[in-house]
C-alpha cells in the first residue's frame, strides 16, 4: 500500500514552523519530552491492564530504550507502552488538543522567549523533536492489535505527514529523529547519558541504553567505543516519592516537577511526605514560581496527579485541593484506595476527603514557612546568590489573588489564611493584617480598608481623605475577589476589618474635640442645604447627609451596612444577575468650597446637585447615571 499524505492542522504547521526555526536555547529538553511521552505511554498500558491484563501479551515489561546510530545519524526512543493505532497516530501527531498552544505561540512570534523548555507546557511535547531532527519516523503498535495493524508515521516537519501500515513484531512505539546536521553534538552517548541522568532520572520506568565499552587498537591504531549488546538502565527507575527526602537533591525534585506541571522554570518550593494513620498516602506538592496562562480560565484542568500504590491512575485529580489552592501541583500516592478508582468514587470517598484536609493543611504550612523564613526580595540573595531563595513576594504576586478565595471556601482554616493575605496600604507594601494591628494608632478600634476595581483606584478614593489626613492606614483592595472575601473575614485576631466606604465609619472617635466642633458647626448651618439637595436629587440617592470622611472633594457616594457596594452590584449585573437598585447615600463635605458656592447660586443649584451625584460616581470609578445629561450641565455652568 502506498503512503497515505496527511496534512498536519493548521496550528501544528505554525507551531513546526517556529519550533524549527526560532527554538536555539536549551534544545536538548526535546529528550525529556519524549521521554515523558514514552513513559506515559506505558503509565497508561499499567492502568488500562488493570481491567484487560490480556494488553499486555504475555509481555509485561515495561521499559524504556534509548538508541543511537552513528552512521544513519538517528536517534532512536523506543517504549513498550500503550502504542497508537494508525487512526490514534493520526490524530494525535496530526493536531493539538491543548487550549494554551495559542498564546504559546504568540509569545514565541513575538519573539521575546525563544527559549525550547517552554514547549512542553502547552502539551506539544511530541514536536519538539524537530528541534534537532530534520526527519521523525514513528513506528507503533496499539497494544491488544495483532503484528500487522502497526503503522508508519514520517514527516520532515514542514506542512505534511504520511502513514503507512507496518508490521511490527512488539507492541509499543518507537520515535526515531534523523538528527540535523547542526544537532550533531545530542548523537552522542555520553551526552545522551547526561541529559537522562538530569531531566529524567525520577522517571519510575527503567531508561535503558546499550552498555558501550572501550576496545583498545589494534598496534598502533586508536581505540573505539564499542557496543556489547547488553542494556543498562541509566536512571534511578524509582518513582521519586518513594525516595527518602533525604536521597533527592533540588535538582531533581525541580525536574521531576518540571516535567510533571510542564513548567520550565523551577516550583518556589516543594514538599514530601508521608502520612500515616487510618488514611495513608504520600504526598509530593510544589508551589510554582509563576501563574499558568490560563489559571482564571474555568475549563482549566488543575489537581494533583493521582497514584495508588505507585500505579498511575489518573491526571489532574481536582477532588484532592480544594479550589483555591488549585495552584498546586503533585503527586499523591495512596495506599487505601481501590486501583479501579474513578472520578466519581473521589467524590463521596472519605479517604479522599482526609487527604484533601491532609494537602491543605501542608501546602498552608509550606506558606506559613515562606511568609515567615524568606519574606522579602532583597538581602540574602545578594549575599549569597547561588541559593535559591523561596520568595513569599513571588508566590504573592503570582497567586494571592486564588488564596483569597479560600477567605469564603474554607471557613476552617479562615484565620491561617487570613494570616497569609498580603495588601497595599496607604501606608507601604506588602502589608499583612498583623503588620496593620501592630502599628494601629491609639484609639483604633478597626481595621480600615477599601474595596474598588483597583488599587489605583482605591488609592485614589475620596473616601481615604480623613483617614490620610489623621494618619490612618488603610488597606487598599483592588482585586475583584476582595469585596466578597471580605464579607468572609469580619474579624482579625479580635478587631473588627471595617470598610471606609460604608456606614459612618466611626470617625468621630478618631476627631479631636476642636474638629469636632467645627464639624458639628458646618453640619448645622448645612442642614438647609441638605434639604435642598434631598429634593433636587429626589430618587437618585437614599440620603444626604454631611460627612466628616472628606477633606479635598466635595461630595462621596456610601452605602448602608447591609447593602452590597456599587462595585459589587456592578460586577455582579455584567455577570448576568439582576439585582435590586442599590441606591447610595451621598456625603457631603460641609467645609468645601464648592458646597458652599451652591448656597450662593440658587439659579444653577439643580445642575450642581446633579453634577456633585454624578462626579461622585465618577470618584468611585463609575459612569455617571446619564453621560449626556451630565456632560450638558457641566458644559451650561462652563459657559
Ligand atoms: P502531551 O504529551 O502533552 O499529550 P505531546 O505532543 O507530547 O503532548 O504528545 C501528543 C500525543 O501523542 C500524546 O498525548 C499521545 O496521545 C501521543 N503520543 C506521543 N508519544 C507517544 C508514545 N510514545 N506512545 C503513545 N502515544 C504517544
Ligand atoms: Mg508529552
Amino acid at each position: 500500500m502506498k503512503p497515505q499524505k496527511y496534512e498536519f492542522q493548521t496550528e501544528v504547521a505554525r507551531l513546526l514552523h517556529l519550533v524549527t526555526h526560532s527554538l536555539y536555547s536549551n534544545r536538548e529538553i526535546f529528550l525529556r519530552e519524549l521521554i515523558s511521552n514514552a513513559s506515559d505511554a506505558c503509565e497508561r498500558l499499567r492502568f488500562e491492564a488493570l481491567e484487560k491484563p490480556e494488553l499486555y501479551g504475555g509481555q509485561p515489561d515495561l521499559r524504556i530504550r534509548i538508541s543511537l546510530d552513528k552512521d544513519k545519524k538517528t536517534i532512536s526512543i523506543a517504549d513498550t507502552g500503550i502504542g497508537m493505532s494508525a487512526a490514534d497516530a493520526i490524530e494525535n501527531l496530526g493536531t493539538i488538543a491543548h487550549s494554551g498552544t495559542r498564546a504559546f505561540m504568540q509569545q514565541l512570534e513575538s519573539g521575546k522567549t525563544a527559549d525550547a523548555q517552554m514547549i512542553g507546557q502547552f502539551g506539544v511535547g511530541f514536536y519538539s523533536g524537530f528541534i534537532v531532527a530534520e526527519k521523525i519516523e514513528v513506528f507503533s503498535r496499539r497494544a491488544g492489535l495483532a503484528a500487522e495493524e502497526g503503522v508508519h508515521w514520517t514527516s520532515d516537519g514542514s506542512g505534511e505527514f504520511e502513514v503507512e501500515p507496518a508490521t511490527l513484531p512488539e507492541r509499543g512505539t518507537t520515535v526515531t529523529l534523523h538528527v540535523r546536521d547542526d544537532a550533531l553534538e545530542f548523537a552522542d552517548g555520553w551526552r545522551l547519558r547526561e541529559l537522562i541522568a538530569r531531566y529524567s532520572d525520577h522517571i519510575a520506568l527503567p531508561i535503558e541504553m546499550e552498555e558501550e565499552k572501550w576496545e583498545e587498537g589494534e598496534e598502533g591504531k586508536p581505540g573505539k567505543m564499542v557496543k556489547t549488546g547488553k542494556w543498562e538502565a541509566v536512571n534511578q527507575a524509582t518513582a521519586l516519592w518513594t525516595r527518602a527526602k533525604k536521597d533527592i537533591t533540588e535538582e531533581q525534585a525541580s525536574q521531576f516537577y518540571q516535567q510533571l506541571a510542564h513548567d520550565w522554570q523551577p516550583p518556589l518550593t516543594w514538599s514530601l511526605h508521608r502520612v500515616e494513620g487510618s488514611t495513608e498516602y504520600t504526598q509530593l506538592l510544589y508551589i510554582p514560581s509563576h501563574a499558568p496562562l490560563d489559571l482564571w480560565e474555568r475549563e482549566r484542568k488543575e489537581g494533583l496527579k493521582l497514584y495508588v500504590r505507585r500505579v498511575f491512575i489518573m491526571d489532574d485529580a481536582e477532588q484532592l485541593l480544594p479550589r483555591y489552592l488549585r495552584f498546586v501541583k503533585g503527586v499523591v500516592d495512596s495506599a487505601d484506595l481501590p486501583l479501579n478508582v474513578s472520578r466519581e468514587i473521589l467524590q463521596e470517598s472519605r479517604d479522599v476527603r482526609a487527604i484533601r484536609e491532609g494537602n491543605t493543611r501542608r501546602v498552608l504550612a509550606m506558606l506559613e514557612d515562606m511568609a515567615k523564613e524568606k519574606p522579602a526580595e532583597h538581602t540574602e540573595k545578594e549575599e549569597k546568590p547561588e541559593e535559591k531563595t523561596p520568595d513569599y513576594h513571588t508566590f504573592w504576586r503570582e497567586f494571592g489573588a486564588v488564596i483569597k478565595e479560600g477567605i469564603g471556601e474554607d471557613g476552617a482554616n479562615r484565620e491561617r489564611i487570613a494570616r497569609l493575605l498580603r495588601y497595599t496600604s496607604t501606608a507601604g507594601d506588602f502589608v499583612s493584617l498583623a503588620d496593620y494591628k501592630a502599628r494601629m494608632k491609639e484609639g483604633q478600634k478597626a481595621i480600615y480598608y477599601i474595596c474598588a476595581d483597583s488599587q489605583e483606584a482605591a488609592a485614589g478614593s475620596p473616601q481615604l481623605e480623613a483617614f490620610r489626613k489623621k494618619g490612618i492606614e488603610v488597606l487598599l483592595m483592588g482585586d475583584r475577589v476582595d469585596e466578597w472575601a471580605m464579607n468572609w473575614l469580619r474579624e482579625f485576631d479580635g478587631t473588627p476589618l471595617q470598610s471606609v466606604a460604608r456606614g459612618a465609619a466611626d470617625l468621630d472617635e478618631l476627631q479631636d474635640e476642636a474638629e469636632k466642633k467645627a464639624f458639628d458647626a458646618a453640619s448645622e448651618q448645612a442642614k438647609p442645604l441638605i434639604e435642598k439637595l434631598k429634593t433636587a436629587l429626589g430618587d437618585a440617592v437614599s440620603d444626604v447627609r454631611a460627612t466628616a470622611r472628606l477633606v479635598d472633594s466635595p461630595a462621596c457616594l456610601v452605602v448602608k451596612d447591609t447593602d452590597l457596594s456599587l462595585q459589587m452590584a456592578r460586577i455582579l449585573r455584567q455577570a448576568g444577575q439582576t439585582l435590586p437598585e442599590v441606591k447610595p447615600i451621598l456625603e457631603i463635605n460641609p467645609a468645601h468650597a464648592l458646597i458652599q458656592k451652591m448656597e450662593a447660586s440658587p439659579e444653577h443649584f439643580d445642575d450642581m446637585a446633579h453634577i456633585l451625584l454624578d462626579q461622585a460616581l465618577l470618584a468611585e470609578g463609575l459612569m455617571p447615571r446619564d453621560a449626556a445629561a451630565y456632560l450638558r450641565r457641566v458644559n451650561a455652568l462652563l459657559a
